[in-house]
């Protein structure tokens, strides 16, 4: 049930659980503790369905969805990917790699959603699990009274205020890091920056068959694109580029969007009769981390604590991940059991583990040598399929992919040591990108 700020005629209610933000995190973690019998709150600024970006899934989180019981439902929205299409100008060619081929034997599938519908889905079931979903409210403060329940104070659109009394507090706000801008903790990462621009386009050419719904990547010289297919023919396309790149725009965001497509000719190509669905948009300055996803009362879930980059598809992934062991902490908190403590142990370590494992791989992503490795099928050892488990979302205790993926990174190296000049400058490009180390 879905209940509007100004409904109420108490300006106190008492929860147990206060979730601050309805995506996937928030109604991940909401869905999961309701169904323990818990009584849940969620705060959403916004009300769905809406516009977010971060379309395209990964194979992994398929469980997790099956586990949230909305698996059938999100078969209905999503458009099928069984791999991602790379593309390379500078090989004059593309190639396309298949989940089916990953080590440990993850869903050959993943699919690509409009988040609208996606998050609109994962709301509706946190709602059909027992939680009190409250859409057009915005947190504005959290008053932690150290010992005792915690006081969550929130405003909705025409500014009338409400206080929620919770015994513990879920920060699922996503990259508006809603806590880290109280608490503070957040900061910059230090090895990796980058800024997007994307629209929704009709008429972008389709790739033929089984590969109508696959991912597609494109490098240029600014960056890299993406191209995510829908279900209904609309086409996802963005640009991660440098950030100076994009601080140099002169044009409207839709010109400048064009402009850059321009400069991939294998997209533009794919793109000649394609038309704007939507208004252009820009996200900038996203990679960051707080240096801490819980505190007294309180943990943070999803993009809340970390994001680093757009280019695997992980961020759904890690946020239901994140989302699903935050629920078992804190139901143990609300127990009262022994296990709390372990349970949070498990839950932050995973998470570390996972921002940790794909943030190796995306801060060497726009290297000429991992372009070199990517182009080039290589199966000796495995390489590939540990590589395309990772790309899958088998992030967290993937023993089976570590001395194939160990052996994947010293070939990296030694690929980067044999054109050591064009690497070196490369990677010099990146940093120039990151900021001077303070806080985000
Ligand atoms: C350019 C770009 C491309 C991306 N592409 C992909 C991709 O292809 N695949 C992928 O998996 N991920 C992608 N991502 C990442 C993905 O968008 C996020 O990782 C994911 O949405 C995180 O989910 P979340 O629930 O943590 O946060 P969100 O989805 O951001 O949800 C947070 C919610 O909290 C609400 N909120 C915020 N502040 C408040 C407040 N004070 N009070 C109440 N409510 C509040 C917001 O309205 C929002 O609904 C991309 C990100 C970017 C920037």
């Amino acid at each position: 049930m879905t209940h509007a700020v100004g409904d109420s005629t108490a300006n106190l209610s008492r929860c147990d659980v206060l979730v601050i933000g309805g995506g996937p995190a928030g109604s991940a973690v909401s869905a999961l503790l309701a169904e323990q019998g818990w009584h849940v709150e969620v705060l959403e600024k916004d009300r769905h369905p809406r516009f977010h970006i971060g379309e395209s899934l990964l194979p992994q989180t398929l469980p997790m969805l099956e586990r949230l019981g909305v698996l059938a439902e999100v078969e209905k929205i999503g458009l099928r990917k069984y791999g991602a299409e790379l593309v390379s100008h500078d090989h004059g060619r593309s190639r396309t790699v298949y989940f089916g081929r990953a080590l440990g034997g993850a869903r050959p599938y993943a699919y690509q959603v409009r988040r609208a519908d996606f998050d609109r889905i994962l709301f509706a079931n946190c709602a059909a699990k027992g939680a009190r979903t409250h859409t057009g409210v915005r947190a504005r403060q959290v008053e932690f009274r150290p010992g005792r329940t915690s006081l969550v104070h929130a405003q909705n659109g025409q500014g009338q205020a409400r206080t929620w009394e919770a015994r513990f507090v879920v920060d699922a706000t996503g990259r508006d890091t809603f806590l880290s801008g109280q608490l503070g903790g957040k900061r910059r990462n230090p090895r990796h920056n980058s800024a997007a621009i994307f629209s929704h386009f009709e008429g972008v050419r389709r790739l033929g068959g089984r590969d109508e719904g696959n991912i597609s990547i494109a490098w240029f010289e600014h960056g890299w694109f993406w191209v995510i297919p829908f279900k209904d023919g609309i086409t996802s396309v963005g640009a991660v580029c440098w950030p100076a790149y994009l601080q140099g725009r002169q044009t409207d965001p839709d010109q400048f969007l064009w402009d850059t497509i321009a400069l991939c000719p294998p997209l533009a190509e794919r793109m000649q009769h394609a038309k704007l669905a939507m208004p252009a948009q820009a996200a900038g300055n996203y990679s960051y981390q707080r240096t801490t996803m819980r505190g007294d009362g309180y943990i943070m879930v999803g993009d809340a604590f970390a994001f680093i980059d757009p280019v695997f598809s992980s961020g759904v992934h890690l946020a239901l991940n994140s989302a699903t062991l935050g629920a078992r902490a804190v139901d143990a908190y609300l127990r009262g059991s022994p296990e709390y403590p372990a349970r949070l142990r498990t839950f932050e370590r995973s998470v570390r583990c996972g921002v940790g494992t794909f943030s190796w791989f995306i801060y060497r992503f726009t290297q000429p040598a991992f372009r070199e490795l990517f182009m080039s099928p290589n199966s000796f050892f495995k390489m590939e399929e540990a590589v395309l488990s990772v790309l899958a979302g088998d992030v967290f205790r993937n023993r089976r992919a570590a001395l194939p993926i160990l052996l994947f990174k010293l070939s990296y190296y030694l690929v980067s040591l044999k054109d050591i000049r064009r690497n070196w400058a490369a990677f010099r490009q990146r940093m120039e990108g990151v900021p001077a180390p303070k806080t985000a």
